[in-house]
């Protein structure tokens, strides 16, 4: 009889995954099901150019029927609220499944770290809903500063953390603020964007030559860069800063930590850091082998180099495909494959088609070049994800 795999989310692990199986299996070897919140997938890679009026939802968006249809995949709309793994069942809100293999690819959610009125004031920007929510406030602020001139803090756009989603958002605000003023007939002066940072640096952790590329960039587009000052507290209008300074702003966007989804952590998982669960070299859980995590909700180690990976879509695709190729070994009865991830390089784009990065261990872009670089890197993984049609869709930018 055909084993039961589910596949919890349709982010870049859950996809792959899926795809795999579908490609991999043997007739009548696995029913598969994929459960995921929206009947579609989403570029989350590209959100901060959503959020930043770039261009509209179906760039940022593919419904799931267009890459699994003829797949035999089973897609399922619903929201996950538990996993049972004791009992092999997963809660939705609509009913159970059951399963004979699981694969857990929910994703990450904002950290707030207990800061007093973090949760509550702050955007994230984790979604596509999340990305058309902060276009929308931006732009209402603006338009309601012209009937309230005085208000100047309607202007104030502030992005609390600068690690890769917080440096992406502020390049691409950047770019749109000054063409958004122009449109509401604002002087460009009395608009500001500020980025605050925790650490003592932008990127902290990552190379010494994106850090000061990263910062000279974002400078030169007017961002007001503060680092080694911490968010001590939020209110409806204003920000405390360590240090004493208070900001009024008119909207704040929170991109200073993630965690993973709380799902996981909820089912009992052993977790390592922030709630990733802790799997071994074939990415099972250490406490239930036939359960695999994958993306950003895994605690995954390089075993070649013992490097911790951080949560990227790169990684999310290589382990969602590694995971449904040792659930078919499994069935098989065969040899498990170790997941050895491969980082093809970190870009990190800073407004529209400018980006700096590095491309495997020595060649390092910047500008154009980046941007251009990026582009094909997305692309990539695009196909990997969703084949030509994919490519094309995202090319169109309709
Ligand atoms: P996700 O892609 O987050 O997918 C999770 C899925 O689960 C989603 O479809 C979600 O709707 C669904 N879901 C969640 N909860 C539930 C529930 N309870 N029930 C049902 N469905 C649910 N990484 C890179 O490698 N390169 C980049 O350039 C890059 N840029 C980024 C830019 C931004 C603005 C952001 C926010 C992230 C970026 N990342 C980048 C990180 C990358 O997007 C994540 O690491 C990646 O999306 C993780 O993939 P995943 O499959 O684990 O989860």
């Amino acid at each position: 009889m055909a084993k039961q795999v589910v596949i919890l989310g349709a982010g870049y692990g859950g996809v792959k995954s899926a795809l795999t199986l579908a490609r991999e299996s043997g007739r009548n070897e696995v029913a598969a099901a994929l459960i995921n919140k929206h009947n579609y997938h989403q570029f989350i890679t590209e959100l901060h150019e959503t959020a930043a009026g770039l261009h509209g939802d179906s760039a940022t968006r593919v419904p799931l029927s267009a890459i699994f249809d003829g797949t035999g995949i089973r897609i399922i709309k619903d929201t996950v609220l538990g996993i049972l793994p004791g009992e092999n069942r997963v809660v939705l809100e609509r009913g159970t499944l059951d399963y004979d293999y699981l694969v857990v690819g929910l994703g990450s959610e904002p950290e707030y770290f207990n800061i007093p009125g973090l949760e509550q004031y702050s955007l994230t920007l984790r979604s596509l809903n999340s990305a058309k929510l902060i276009k929308t406030q931006v732009e209402n602020n603006f338009a309601r500063f012209k009937a309230a001139p005085l208000k100047r803090n309607l202007l104030t756009v502030v992005v609390g953390g600068a690690g890769f989603t917080g440096i992406e958002l502020a390049g691409e605000l950047a770019d749109w603020l000054p063409d958004l003023a122009q449109q509401y007939d604002i002087p460009e002066r009395a608009v500001n964007l500020t980025l605050i940072e925790a650490a003592a640096t932008i990127l902290k952790g990552h190379d010494r030559y994106l850090i000061d590329n990263a910062y000279r960039v974002l400078r030169e587009k007017g961002i007001r860069i503060i680092t080694d000052v911490s968010i001590e507290g939020v209110t409806e209008n204003d920000i405390k800063l360590s240090g004493g300074e208070v900001i009024r702003y008119g909207t704040f966007i929170w991109t200073g930590g993630i965690r993973a989804n709380r799902v996981v952590m909820r089912a009992g998982f052993t977790t390592a850091v922030r709630g990733r669960a802790s799997v071994n070299k074939y990415l099972q859980s250490t406490d239930f082998p036939n359960i695999y995590l994958v993306g950003d909700n895994a605690f995954i180690t390089n075993p070649a180099t013992g490097e911790v990976m951080g949560p990227t879509a790169q990684v999310a695709i290589q382990s969602g495909h590694v995971a449904a190729l040792n659930i078919l070994a499994d069935i098989r009865g065969g040899d498990l494959q170790v997941f050895y991830p491969r980082e093809l390089g970190r870009v990190v784009s800073l407004g529209r088609n400018v980006a700096a990065g590095k491309i495997g261990t020595r060649y390092k872009p910047q500008g154009r070049i980046a941007g251009f670089l990026k582009e094909a890197i997305q692309w990539k993984y695009l196909y990997s994800i969703g084949g030509f049609r994919l490519v094309a869709k995202k090319f169109l930018k309709n």
